[in-house]
């Protein structure tokens, strides 16, 4: 099985040691870990601060060497502990554990992964220790997967090893039905499918990372996501109750709650209802590396229409000058934006049978007169952008409208 250990999970010395000595138990007990571990605490948001320090505009080469240095030095010392335990464990960086990746500095991704080295270790009876987040290029080069990318590099291996499970260690016991901080009755979820983790992290829940998830899912690596500080069985995320297989298995019409807080809006006013504008305004954005979502058109009215759709906050100020550009390009009347917004999502695999699932959301928003000012649906989804101070009231409301403290509504 592999192992993964987040930044909290070893984020000093001591944890370190729960750490060794949890790894140490999972051997005694008959299982083979392969362990990959992220960077300490904070300390790869020190290391970017630090690169920001001194230059404006770090090369992504120079970038990826500095990054990669907090997970190699968590997986030496997480090492040294279990050798003090007894157990035989070596550390290998992501190019030592075979990753190959693409050459795109600070955002690498997958191309193959050898790992005989880790295999040899393993059936030398010794605890392979991976540095999360990491690779070499063709060119030889040391690259980074990106932020949470060590997700990606414990589902990968285990695909790679056909380990039985990925375990996925961090700071909370699983994944919730809503953000436990928000939400006091939020619900630790026993299992959960692919499809609504994915909707999940793609609607604001940080973990994990999306990318890992997507993964996970196309290569078919049960997850287990869990607690290194209580150690109690966490979630389980497996194929049990997606689309395709296993159609008539029970599945929750409503599972979880998500917020995402970190979008903006932006609205272009009068513009030309004509073939083309659409194309040309969005190729602009494209161009411009702009994540556009939730994209909305009004019918027309006189051969005039509005267009709204969402970015992420960071991208708000990339966006903006490229919407100002287009409007006066086509026509349009006047561009505005707004960061002041958040998105509330319901997601349930169940919802793609049972009816009535947008109609209970829209009233119980109604019912704690919050506006709403955008909709997205997907299958399993229905998603509502808010003014972001009534996030909280939106998340708990939904939370109870369903709910989902109490546990999961079945359909069949
Ligand atoms: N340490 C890196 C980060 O915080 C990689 C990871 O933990 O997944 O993004
Ligand atoms: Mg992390």
């Amino acid at each position: 099985m592999v192992q993964k250990f987040g930044g909290t999970s070893v984020a000093d010395t001591e944890r370190m040691r729960a750490v060794a000595d949890h790894v140490a138990r999972t051997q005694r007990h008959g299982a083979r870990p392969v362990v990959v571990v992220s960077a300490m605490g904070k300390e790869t948001d020190d290391l970017l601060r630090a690169a920001r320090e001194v230059s404006a505009s770090p090369p992504g080469r120079e970038m990826d060497m500095l990054i990669t240095a907090g997970e190699r030095k968590a997986m030496a010392l997480l090492c040294m502990a279990l050798n003090e335990m007894g157990v035989g464990a070596d550390s290998f960086t992501g190019s030592q554990a075979g990753f190959v990746t693409d050459s795109t500095h600070t955002d690498a991704k997958i191309l193959d992964v050898r790992p005989d080295r880790i295999r040899a270790a393993i059936d030398a009876g010794r605890v392979p220790v991976v540095g999360g987040a990491q690779g070499v290029s063709h060119d030889n080069d040391v690259t980074f997967l990106g932020r949470g990318g060590s997700d990606t590099t414990a589902v990968a291996l285990a695909h790679a090893l056909g380990a039985q499970v990925c375990e996925l260690y961090t700071d909370v016991s699983g994944v919730f039905t809503s953000d436990p901080r928000l939400v006091p009755d939020a619900r630790k979820m026993e299992r959960i499918s692919f499809d609504e983790l994915l909707e999940m992290t793609a609607n604001g829940c940080p973990k994990p990372a999306m990318r890992s998830v997507e993964f996970a899912r196309t290569h078919g690596v049960d997850l287990h996501v869990r607690s290194a500080f209580t150690w109690e069985l966490g979630t389980l995320v497996t194929t049990t109750g997606d689309s395709t297989e296993e159609q008539d298995m029970e599945q929750a019409i409503v599972s979880a709650v998500t917020h995402d807080i970190d979008e903006a809006k932006v609205t272009i006013l009068g513009v030309p209802d004509r073939p083309g504008i659409a194309a040309s305004l969005f190729r602009a954005l494209a161009d411009a590396a702009v994540n556009v979502d939730m994209i909305v058109q009004n019918t027309s009215a006189d051969g005039y229409t509005d267009i709204s759709f969402t970015v992420p906050h960071g991208e708000l100020e990339r966006a903006a000058p490229v919407c100002e550009r287009m409007a006066t390009e086509v026509g349009a009347r006047r561009v505005s934006t707004d960061d002041g917004i958040a998105r509330v999502s319901v997601v349930g695999a169940g919802m793609r049978s049972h009816p009535g699932v947008a109609a209970t959301v829209f009233e119980t928003m109604a019912a704690n007169d919050i506006n709403i000012e955008m909709i997205s649906t997907s299958a399993i989804r229905i998603s509502c952008v808010v003014r972001e101070s009534q996030v909280e009231a939106s998340v708990q409301a939904l939370h109870d409208a369903f709910s989902l403290a109490d546990g999961p509504t079945l359909v069949d």
